[in-house]
């Protein structure tokens, strides 16, 4: 099962190609999105989480292979990944492999999240990056760098053989679109129409989101 957390704010195309390609490349059965609650890495974002949890209920629902957990976003408490890593281990079982989906800039920030080691020991990290620019070893923190040497495997069935604990990497469709660019683009009055899904641009429209 693959694992998608975000700030989602709003979801885009991006994000909705990640989820999708990593279910061929990595071989998942399904993934579950996991919109963040209030996130402690950033700034509030401008809309509320129960609104962003919406945009990715549209965007999500007509896939079969996706779901959608609004735990992060059903809590008053910061959204830490390793509680809520914790969280699906009680309810999933030891067993179930768990496969974390990152965008290659938000592993590069890993060592930076709350108990960042321990995410290891409850799921696998599978790092997406842009086609011909794998993962640079060199530009990660020292720490994570390690990290990554030790646990990287090429080959994607060692998801299936074991719970957690290895990273794998995975080129997708280069898509330079950005939560912050849509955010941008709207508070100007200009069209964000084909980075994001309509249904999830209808839904801004009547909440008059992101205006200045
Ligand atoms: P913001 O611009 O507000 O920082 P964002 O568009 O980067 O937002 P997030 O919700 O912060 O979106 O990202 C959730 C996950 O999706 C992260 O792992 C990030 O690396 C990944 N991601 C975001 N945009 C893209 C994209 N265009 N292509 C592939 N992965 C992406």
């Amino acid at each position: 099962m693959g694992l998608f957390g975000g700030t989602f704010d709003p979801v885009h195309f991006g994000h909705l190609r990640l989820a999708e390609e990593s279910i061929g490349h990595l071989g998942l059965g399904r993934v579950r999105w996991i919109p963040a609650g209030q996130p402690p890495h950033r700034g509030m974002p401008q809309v509320t989480a129960a609104q962003r949890l919406e945009m990715v209920l549209r965007s999500t629902a007509e896939n079969d292979h996706f779901s959608v957990d609004p735990s992060e976003v059903d809590t008053a408490e910061p959204s830490y990944t390793v509680h809520t890593l914790e969280r699906l281990r009680r309810e999933l079982g030891a067993e179930q492999s768990l496969v974390l989906l990152v965008g290659a800039d938000a592993f590069a920030g890993l060592s930076s999240w709350y108990r960042w080691r321990d995410l290891f020991a409850l799921a696998h990290i599978a790092v997406s990056h842009r086609p011909g620019f794998p993962v640079e070893v060199a530009s990660l923190p020292h720490e994570l760098a390690t990290e990554f040497n030790d646990r990287r495997q090429a080959d994607a069935a060692c998801l299936k053989a074991s719970p957690a604990g290895s990273v794998v990497t995975f080129a997708m469709t280069q898509l330079a679109i950005s939560a912050t660019q849509i955010r941008k683009l709207l508070s100007n009055g200009l069209s964000a129409r084909y980075l994001l899904p309509d249904s999830v641009l209808d839904y801004i429209n009547l909440h008059q989101l992101y205006k200045k």
